[in-house]
């Protein structure tokens, strides 16, 4: 016999194993519930007190159609433990301690779908096209300024350089994934008719990170590969590039912010003087590119990089805030230097509004090596920063 409290608007109940009560309101919809004497658990709730008996002990459980949620009195097994055992039976604990109390809420799995390749593969064909034109019309005034034979070449460059950096900034994010047991799917690049000919790739996460430390792990994965190979094709794309009078440009020419990254490459190979300026070779504006995509990744809001590392060392709701302030901040950018900046503070509202699920075990802290890697995030955002990305004069 269990004594249970029903709410037959919503679906809400409470099973009430400890504290006992004969009526209580709805949480979720407010209505008045009235406890109720049951023989049995039904068949699921009673797979998941199985397993919640072997792990912890625990006072009343809530649940809904989706999710239970148990307070917990005291863990009897490490989080990385309990989250295996409910895995396999296709439930997510999320490990949560607040206000001194401990939570365990299960999220039920969706059941998973086979991962279909075609999309992924029909994507990259599209993006190497759309990205082999975009270096086609990069190319052509260097043809005609005589720096390039066949504006072809620089196509093929172009397309190649931008997607092996955005191919491998999102195979880091993939493999690490995989290392940590989250389920991933392979990357799906986004093709655009116009300027870079794609904006960028994603990989989609379909399960959910385990540990603050591999939220960390997963954010800086992707623009650290990234920015690895960013560097070597930005130095090739330099000293490919002619230094020329600024005069030729008749009329309007587009100027390229110069984040560190690139102003440490372009200082080595090249000293450009006064009244000249660097004509950026196809392959240089990729390398450029992937330093301009590290950095907007690495923007500590939402979902992104920078913000699955900002909510692993801030918690949920200093994230949510800082998710806002930056919003607004690059709104506020965007109406003094460049226009986009404000489009990126209209997107950051929303990602800040959809939050970040978090890791599943929140109470494991984050470990010494790890916060190095906090810090490399740190350093390589700012030395990707550029505040006036595009200006065209
Ligand atoms: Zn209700
Ligand atoms: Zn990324």
């Amino acid at each position: 016999m269990v004594k249970v409290l029903e709410c037959e608007k919503c679906g809400y109940k409470e099973y009430l194993f400890s504290e006992q009560k004969d009526y209580d309101r709805c949480p979720s919809c407010k209505s008045l519930v009235i406890g109720q004497e049951k023989n049995e658990l039904p068949e699921q709730l009673q797979e998941i007190i199985n397993i919640a008996n072997e792990n912890f002990s625990y006072g009343n459980v809530k649940t809904d159609n989706y999710s239970a949620l148990f307070e917990v009195r005291e863990l009897f097994k490490k989080p990385e433990e309990i989250i295996s055992s409910f895995e396999k039976i296709n439930f997510y604990p999320f490990i949560r301690k607040e206000e001194g109390k401990l939570y365990v809420l299960l999220r039920s799995s969706s059941p998973k779908k086979d991962f279909n390749y075609k999309k992924n593969l029909i994507l990259f064909i599209l993006t190497v096209i759309s990205t082999t034109i975009a270096g086609y019309f990069m190319s052509v005034p260097h043809v005609e300024y005589g720096f390039m034979a066949n504006p072809w070449v620089g196509a093929i460059a172009f397309s190649f350089s931008i997607m092996v950096i955005l191919g491998t900034h999102e195979m880091g994010h993939y493999l690490v994934a995989r290392k940590n047991g989250v389920d991933a799917t392979l990357p799906y690049f986004i093709p655009a008719p116009f300027i870079l000919g794609t904006m960028g790739a994603v990989i989609n996460i379909r399960s959910f990170i385990p540990t603050k430390n591999s939220a960390i792990e997963l954010g800086l994965s992707g623009p650290l590969a990234g920015i690895l190979v960013a560097i070597p094709i930005t130095i090739v794309g330099v000293v490919m590039s002619p230094v020329v009078p600024t005069t030729i440009f008749e009329g309007s020419s587009i100027y390229l912010g110069e984040p560190l990254i690139f102003k440490f490459i372009a200082k080595s190979i090249v000293t450009v003087t006064e009244g000249n300026s660097l004509y950026l070779h196809p392959v240089a504006f990729a390398g450029w590119a992937g330093i301009f995509v590290t950095m907007l990744n690495l923007i500590p809001m939402g979902q992104l990089d920078g913000g699955h590392i900002a909510r692993a060392v801030l918690g949920p709701i200093n994230h949510r805030y800082l998710s806002f302030i930056v919003a607004i901040l690059l709104f506020g950018m965007g109406l003094l230097t460049w226009a986009g900046w404000s489009l990126w503070g209209v997107i950051g509202f929303y990602l800040a509004y959809r939050g970040h699920p978090g890791s599943m075990d929140e109470i494991t802290p984050i470990e010494g090596n790890h916060w190095i890697m906090v810090g490399l995030a740190i350093v390589l955002f700012v030395m990707s920063t550029m505040i006036v990305p595009i200006k065209i004069a």
